[in-house]
């Protein structure tokens, strides 16, 4: 699936491709400012945060190239781009703000990276109905902030908030770190609007619910760009939360803390933020607190009406100290707020040579202590491996996220070791019967285990995309759909 990458970068010798026409007539569509074929904007557009694109980037190499970067404005300006497109055959990759984290922004083919930074407008705020409708290259801090300064909440805060767009939030079916209260992005589309590859515009309806058939525009949500590209979302949101309460409390296991955290929820008690830190991470991330020393820390936050949290933080104490759970206040929250859009230390890792990733996965209850010991041996066991730590997070009546972050220095090939890496932990994830992502996605990485984790489905998820797509256009190569054609020569 790989070979065919790695360019070496040289900007100043990526020769601008001369399209003559046809780039004229993407010029005629976006306006000559909205296209490029120049080194830098191919560069800028031409990978994500998979770890593999940053070895390849301080090797000198590029993953792969755009031949051109396209700025749309408008929905209609993405109708006709994709429709020429279309009609020349030409690979097309939606771009947001590259923040992916499995290579999904990569123009596997080349062709245009469209990049959606210039459709960042708010289209409407509903007071009434607590919605608002958005283009989706608005970045992710710039929304929340448009919606603080009238008096609202968009109750969606992913690490990567600052450094990512809404549009991408829905393509990659994400998840915030207040994801208990709010949900997941899923359960805040209320609809879309979307292109498809041949130019065609559907529109979902901006009601509460409906129940007339399957909801294609929330088909869009998770698709990565691979059936087409989200012109405008239209989500709930919440008025500010008038109070927040911080809590945390330590255990000395992270089985005791769970049982914790199940019973919790299962009684229909919903913080915004449900944080449990394996022994490594509490240590690595809470070394000031005292109480949290060789045990497992919790942290959790309240938000919302001032009475209905009260009673949920009662509760949460009640059932912290019957599984042995110890108070340990609000500073280790207070701490986590302020630190928690730091991801430094992974750049630095990797310039002292480390190759750092992070794996995220989703597990029922009955599985969640055991598939954590289950990924962190077999993580561990992979020769050049110095860390595997986890924490769990976004926890439902059902179930909860487990997320890992690894770190190797391996002895020989990075790449072999990621690919060895990787399978370790797919595999282990896969036999105890967890989901192999619970908010990354699948980008061009993951593709590689789609086929063990959805069985017929993926034959079916095929037949969509061929259905809309059939001459795939749209992000080639991602989604562990299948290579498509390549721009003509
Ligand atoms: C430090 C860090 C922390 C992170 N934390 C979280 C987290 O807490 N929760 C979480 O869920 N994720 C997290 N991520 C992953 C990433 O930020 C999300 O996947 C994010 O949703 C991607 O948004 P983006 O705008 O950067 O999209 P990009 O990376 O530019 O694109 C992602 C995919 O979406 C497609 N796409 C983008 N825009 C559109 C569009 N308008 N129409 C159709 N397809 C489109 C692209 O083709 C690509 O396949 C994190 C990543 C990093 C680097």
């Amino acid at each position: 699936m790989l070979e065919h990458l790695g360019r070496t970068i040289q900007e100043e010798r990526l020769p601008a491709p001369d399209y003559g026409a046809l780039a004229e007539k993407f010029r005629s569509i976006v306006g000559s400012e909205g296209v490029s074929a120049g080194g830098a904007d191919r560069l800028a557009t031409c990978r994500d945060y998979w770890p593999m694109g940053t070895l390849w980037f301080l090797e000198g190499k590029a993953p792969a190239l755009p031949d051109l970067v396209v700025w749309p404005r408008s929905s209609s300006e993405v109708a006709a781009v994709l429709k020429l497109a279309a009609e020349n055959n030409i690979p097309v990759t939606p771009y947001g703000e590259g923040s992916g984290a499995l290579g999904g922004a990569v123009p596997l083919q080349g062709g245009i990276a469209l990049d959606m930074k210039r459709m960042n407008r708010v289209l409407k705020l509903d007071r009434d109905n607590l919605m608002v409708t958005v283009e989706p290259g608005l970045n992710g801090s710039r929304y929340e902030e448009y919606l603080n300064r009238h008096g609202y909440t968009g109750g969606h805060f992913p690490q990567s908030l600052r450094c990512s767009t809404v549009g991408g939030w829905v393509a990659c079916r994400a998840a915030g770190t207040f994801s208990t209260r709010y949900g997941k992005i899923e359960d805040m589309v209320v609809s879309l609007e979307a292109v498809l590859p041949d130019g065609k515009v559907i529109r979902g309806r901006k009601l509460p619910r409906t129940s007339t058939g399957p909801r294609v525009d929330h088909l869009f949500i998770g698709s990565e760009g691979t059936l087409g590209v989200i012109t405008a979302i239209t989500l709930r949101i919440w008025p500010y939360p008038e109070k927040r309460i911080y809590c945390s409390y330590t255990f000395e296991t992270i089985e005791r803390a769970l049982e914790a955290i199940r019973r919790l929820v299962q009684a229909g008690a919903r913080p915004a933020v449900v944080r449990l830190y394996d022994p490594a991470e509490t240590a690595h991330h809470f070394p000031d607190c005292e109480a949290a020393a060789g045990r497992v820390i919790l942290v959790l936050l309240f938000e919302g009406d001032a009475g209905i949290i009260a009673a949920e933080e009662q509760l949460a104490a009640k059932l912290a100290r019957e599984e042995g759970g110890l108070a340990a206040g609000p500073e280790p929250v207070e701490h986590w707020l302020e630190t928690r859009f730091n991801v430094g230390l992974a750049s630095k890792l990797f310039r002292q040579g480390a190759v750092v990733d992070t794996i995220e996965v989703s597990t029922n209850w009955t599985n969640a202590a055991p598939l954590y010991h289950a990924m962190q041996k077999a993580i561990l066991a992979v020769e050049g491996t110095a860390l595997a730590s986890g924490h769990y997070s976004h926890v439902y009546p059902e179930g909860a996220a487990l997320y890992l972050t690894l770190v190797g220095f391996p002895a020989g090939d990075k790449r072999e070791y990621y690919r060895r890496l990787w399978g370790a932990a797919m595999e282990s994830c896969l036999s105890l019967g967890g989901a192999i992502s619970h908010h990354h996605g699948v980008g061009l990485h993951r593709g590689l285990w789609m086929a063990q984790e959805h069985g017929k489905a993926l034959e079916a998820l095929r037949m969509i995309k061929e259905a809309l797509d059939p001459q795939g256009i749209m992000n080639p190569g991602k989604l562990g759909l299948g290579e498509v054609k390549k721009w003509p020569e």
